[in-house]
């Protein structure tokens, strides 16, 4: 019976973490303070949840700080952090169901999505890092006689990890999976627009033997919490998926505190090339309307810069256009639904100032537009502008919502430099059926990920991350795990 009135009834039935977790322990906020999450597409409110501050963050900065000093985790040896992290994982795909739920209620994504990507995806992290450190070995450098010369790796100590809405299991477990694995202790800050899955999590790792203060989440807002773990002066990592200007204050606070190791994984406008040789037209559309659709467009790598050779735009947008009846927004909790609510308010008049800012100015609006508020929910549909100068707002600043830009071009190259003359760097794709052009655009385009042929490609085995002002790390992967760790080089003199 998993048909929407299912998932209704579940939702119901749902009982929330909605405290804060602390060396092995669900606690209120120091203050006592609480903030509401919404459901977005129905304005509901879920849960009044801990509002943590820098009070909540000293006593976790302490309570991981003890666990790392005394090594009851980072002291385990690998086989036996692995153990704990495939139950983690385990327990993760046990409630994928929960997870999911928790996931399409508090940030509005479709439920499919989240039972058929996210809770997965997030047991997948944890499980593939897990099986990693035990097959790790450090490396002895090529001295001579005289030494014995060791490079190896240790764990930094203290990671505090802030997190987005977009995705935010996934999110959390792209960091949490490698910290932990490496034998860290780590501070979760999720989104206030998403907290409470990540409050399940904390519920999962302790079932699963993570010993207290190895892994604690404090819910609460960037300028509050989040700004008190940026500046503390006992944590030795930050990790960071959000937004460019974020990102780019938390390095600022890094510097201005402890000079913490410092992630970013930020912001996109990502380019989405469409060239005259493309061989499956009705492909590349269909894959460009889910790169723009899939998730609300909330996701940072969102094919928003469509760019299309103008020999084949004519044909190219009518197949586009044809895409879009698969994507009209709908109740998150009907499993056929394919795009949910944006996140909230604030993301919903942003997502709408943009679409009014793109009218005029000599650009064609070829679907969606404004959406018409029939109720609380807060739905926007597919919306195409073309015609756009490349250096339009729409065309240049990410808007995180379903609002796809398209620019045409004549020729690769200058469809590459389109491409690249952007501050962002985080994906970038190519349909081609020329090896060469497939080579030599994905070499010249400057960006973390490149598709050819497809859109998201990727999966555990690849790093993700961004050039330019996309941020300055990878998550996933073995490169992943280097963030983590400290290198130390010991000369034994014989
Ligand atoms: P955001 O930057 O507003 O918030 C991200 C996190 O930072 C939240 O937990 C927030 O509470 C916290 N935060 C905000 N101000 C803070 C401060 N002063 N100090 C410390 N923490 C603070 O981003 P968002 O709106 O949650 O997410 C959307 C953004 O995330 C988009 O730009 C998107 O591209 C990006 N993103 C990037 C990736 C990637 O891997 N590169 C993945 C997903 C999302």
């Amino acid at each position: 019976m998993t048909d929407v009135h299912h998932w209704h009834q579940r939702a119901q039935s749902l009982s929330l973490n909605t405290q804060a977790f602390i060396n092995g322990q669900f606690v209120d906020a120091a203050s006592g303070d609480r903030f509401d999450t919404y459901n977005p597409a129905t304005g509901e409110r879920l849960a009044q949840v801990a509002s943590c501050d820098k009070a909540d963050a000293d006593n976790a900065v302490a309570a991981a700080r003890a666990a790392f000093n005394d090594r009851r985790w980072a002291g385990q040896s690998p086989a036996q952090r692995k153990a704990v992290l495939l139950r983690f994982a385990e327990l993760i795909a046990e409630h994928r169901d929960e997870l999911a739920l928790l996931e399409s209620l508090d940030m509005g994504k479709p439920i499919s999505d989240a039972l058929g990507y996210d809770a997965p995806a997030t047991a997948r992290a944890i499980s593939w890092h897990a099986e990693a450190i035990d097959k790790l070995y450090d490396e002895v450098a090529p001295v001579g006689d005289e030494a014995l010369a060791l490079i190896t790796r240790e764990p930094l100590g203290v990671v505090a990890a802030i997190v987005p809405w977009n995705f935010p299991l996934v999110m959390a477990a792209w960091k949490l999976g490698p910290a932990l694995a490496t034998g860290n202790s780590v501070i979760l800050k999720p989104s206030e627009k998403s907290p409470l899955s990540a409050l399940k999590l904390a519920e999962l790792g302790r079932q699963a033997g993570l010993p207290d203060g190895v892994f604690n989440v404090l819910p609460g807002y960037g300028h509050t919490v989040g700004e008190a773990l940026a500046m503390h002066m006992d944590i030795d990592c930050i990790t960071f998926t959000g937004s460019t200007a974020v990102g780019k204050h938390l390095l600022e606070c890094a510097g201005k505190s402890n000079m913490k190791r410092a992630f970013m994984e930020c912001g996109g406008k990502s380019a989405h090339i469409v060239c005259a040789d493309c061989d499956d037209l009705d492909k590349a559309a269909a894959t460009a309307a889910a790169a723009i659709c899939y998730n609300q467009g909330e996701v940072c790598t969102a094919g928003s810069r469509l760019l299309v050779d103008n020999a084949i735009k004519a044909e190219f947008l009518e197949k586009l256009v044809a895409q879009l009846p698969q994507w009209q927004p709908g109740d998150p909790l009907d499993p056929n639904t394919s795009m949910g609510a944006m996140v909230d308010q604030a993301q919903y008049d942003r997502v709408c100032q943009f679409i009014e800012q793109g009218q005029g100015e000599g650009s064609t609006l070829l679907a969606g537009g404004l959406p018409e508020r029939a109720g609380p929910g807060l739905f926007i549909p597919p919306t195409i502008f073309s015609d756009l100068a490349p250096d339009h707002r729409l065309a240049r600043e990410e808007i995180f919502g379903p609002v796809l830009s398209v620019i045409g071009f004549d020729g690769l190259d200058e469809a590459i430099a389109i491409a690249n003359d952007s501050d962002y760097g985080l994906a970038a794709g190519l349909w081609t059926s020329s090896i060469s052009n497939a080579i030599q655009g994905s070499r010249a385009l400057r960006a973390g990920t490149v598709f050819v042929n497809n859109w998201d490609g990727g999966d555990m085995t690849m790093p993700f991350g961004g050039y330019k002002q996309s941020g300055n790390g990878r998550d996933k992967s073995l490169h992943a795990m280097e963030k983590y760790t400290e290198l130390k080089s010991t000369w034994i003199q014989l």
